[in-house]
């Protein structure tokens, strides 16, 4: 399922990071070359899944970390935006993942904790 989890890319597990590039590469491909690509895409949207004004400019957060843990990003994101379709709810995204991945909410506990003592 595409999900644009649209919190800080530091917050999310390798496995979520890698995850979410991967789905961003995914929905170009779905607008660009799937038959039904633009309705598929607006489904996605309209459960907040998707905000596609923010696909080129997420891709690139999401690569600069992947770089930033030391593995390769080797997919350019060439993408311009005609669609402008759905939003994001970062705040309840961030619930989700903190529920359903031990990774996460362990990262994302451990950021709250230095953010307030510091
Ligand atoms: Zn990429
Ligand atoms: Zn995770």
């Amino acid at each position: 399922m595409t999900r644009m989890w649209g919190i800080d890319p530091q917050l999310l597990c390798d496995q979520h990071l890698l995850g979410e590039h991967t789905e961003m590469h995914q929905a170009v491909g779905t607008l660009r070359n799937h038959p039904h690509g633009e309705a598929i895409v607006r489904g996605h949207a309209e459960r907040q899944q998707l905000d596609t004004s923010k696909l080129q400019a997420r891709h690139d957060d999401l690569a600069d970390e992947l770089e930033r843990r030391g593995m390769t990003h080797d997919s350019p994101m060439n993408y311009e935006d005609t669609q402008e379709l759905g939003s994001i709810n970062p705040e309840r995204n961030r619930a989700n993942l903190r529920n359903r991945c031990d990774d996460c909410q362990n990262r994302i506990e451990t950021m709250e904790t230095d953010s307030t003592t510091n």
